[in-house]
């Protein structure tokens, strides 16, 4: 067993233990090792409700993300925060005291355009989702 103390050494590994087509499989790995050192999918997920208790009412809250486990996040936050109570289904009364904070501005993720894509590249994983708070 070695230690691996380099980015180069890292991608040797992944360009020999993968089998792909794609031209840059480290990119993938890289990416993760960001993500889990960084705790960026904690911190998203703890910082969305603290970010949207600090708005002005009708003030929106905009979040660009480039990973789909980002992306899922952002959309189970916010649709949490949109609503009254998040009592399971069979309760026969309300017993969470959950406050609605927000109204979702899109529903669906807004997408970059053809146009965007054509002068950049980066942005064809990008998935921009808006909240207003009420
Ligand atoms: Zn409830």
């Amino acid at each position: 067993m070695h230690e691996i103390n380099t980015t180069l050494q890292l991608r040797n590994i992944v360009m020999k233990s993968v089998n792909t087509n794609e031209a840059h499989p480290e990119k993938r790995v890289f990416q993760a090792l960001r993500i889990e050192v960084n705790r960026e999918l904690e911190v998203l997920e703890n910082t969305l409700e603290k970010i949207v208790d600090r708005l002005n009412k009708n003030g929106r809250l905009c979040v660009i993300t480039f990973h789909s486990l980002e992306d899922r996040i952002v959309k189970n936050k916010f649709k949490e925060m949109s609503k009254k109570c998040i009592c399971p289904p069979d309760f026969p009364v309300c017993v969470c005291n959950h406050e609605k904070k927000v109204k979702l501005i899109s529903k669906k993720p807004i997408l970059p355009s053809k146009e965007e894509l054509k002068v950049n590249s980066r942005s064809h994983s990008a998935k921009l989702r808006v909240c207003e708070r009420v």
